[in-house]
């Protein structure tokens, strides 16, 4: 049972940390480490500095060290979401942290356009082509029949854009509008749905969402780290009950790649500085309250505040699980951030 002063926790929400190592930038402006993790107690440990010296100790349900594979992440975090998933639930997986701390790593992976990069051995691959490579395996060993949608969508600015399209050059803008059908439930307008066979058919979408993602980026500075990127996937399953009555499932799966957490304070709102930069991410902002309020099972979930917790609205509370992986720098030169993405993925829990 809970230990003694443990919140009676909502168990279908699961945070985890993870550090990257040291880069070379930290290790040139002279920062060290200050952050050690203990996998096995499931604790963070991060040294502050004077005046107030000392180590602030807190604990997730999972932590992944400097050296932690893309493989341990997947299996601890994706596996038991996934598995609902095909059960007929919705689940979404989010990345959170400061800019360059391993968010589109986790996510993505390290993927290349190099002829001898393979997208099914690579230990580089993260989370998004290894859940699809496992939900494809999982399918094509199941009973019955099943089909397979993905879209991949951006949101930069409170706009929603397509990451699909077939050949959108400049991004179309989508609009989202309630399902009168299915209440807390919505459509986005004009979003491509692909229907996928296989993999290789995923791996080609992800490869060209990416690049559009790039490309969009160096067209306008820090774009990436000021937009969130979502891939959602859609799973229809059908199968032959005992009975001999048809039973359909509908899971969905959404993989969510966060916007950079800089722009939020330790006290969970907006920075001073952020705001004075105008830079306000309502959808990161609402996301935290909408966390929030599912943790302190509140009788108001503020989904319609933002576009991504509209969009995300049916897979996130009720029967649903939500997995969270903070991403974190060891140095001491990002402390500030560290400690404020800590202190927000301690408040998931
Ligand atoms: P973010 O998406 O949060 O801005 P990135 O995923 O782009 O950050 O990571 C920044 C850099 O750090 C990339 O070069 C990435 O390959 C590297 N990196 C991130 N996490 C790890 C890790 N756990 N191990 C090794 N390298 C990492
Ligand atoms: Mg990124």
């Amino acid at each position: 049972g809970p230990k003694k002063g443990e919140k009676d926790k909502n168990q279908n929400i699961q945070v985890a940390v993870r550090c990257r190592p040291l880069n070379s930038t930290e290790k040139k402006n002279g920062s060290y480490c200050v952050v050690d993790l203990n996998p096995e107690r499931r604790e963070v440990n991060v040294r502050e500095r004077l005046p107030t010296s000392g180590t602030k100790t807190f604990t997730y349900d999972r932590v992944f060290g400097t050296q932690s594979k893309q493989i341990e992440v997947y299996e601890s975090m994706v596996v038991p979401i996934l598995e609902e998933v095909l059960q007929g639930y919705n689940c979404t997986m989010f990345a959170y942290g400061q800019t360059g701390t391993g968010k589109t790593f986790t996510m993505e992976g390290n993927f290349t356009d190099d002829p001898a990069f393979c997208w099914n051995t690579d230990p580089n691959i993260g989370i998004i082509p290894r859940s699809m490579g496992h939900l494809f395996h999982r399918l094509d060993n199941m009973e019955g029949e099943y089909s397979v949608r993905v879209s991949y969508l951006e949101i930069y600015n409170e706009e929603l854009m397509d990451l699909l399209g077939a050949e959108a050059v400049e991004n179309p803008r989508l609009k989202i509008y309630e399902d009168s059908n299915r209440k807390g439930s919505c459509i986005i307008n004009g979003l491509e749905e692909a229907a996928v066979q296989n993999c290789a058919e995923v791996y080609r979408i992800l490869q060209q969402g990416s690049m559009r993602r790039q490309t969009a980026s160096t067209l306008m500075n820090a774009r990436s780290s000021r937009s969130h990127s979502v891939f959602m996937v859609t799973v229809h399953m059908k199968e032959n009950s005992v009975d001999g009555e048809e039973l359909l499932k509908i899971g969905k799966l959404n993989l969510v790649d966060l916007a950079g957490s800089e722009c939020i304070g330790r006290s969970g709102a907006v920075d001073r500085r952020a705001r004075e930069a105008g830079n306000i991410n309502q959808s990161l902002l609402t996301l935290g309250r909408v966390i929030t309020a599912l943790v302190e099972r509140a009788s108001h979930v503020p989904y319609r505040e933002s576009k991504l917790t509209r969009l995300l609205q049916d897979s996130l509370g009720g029967r649903t699980k939500t997995s969270i992986i903070a991403t974190v720098s060891p140095a001491s030169c990002n402390i500030e951030e560290t400690m404020s993405t800590l202190d927000y993925a301690y408040r998931a829990k």
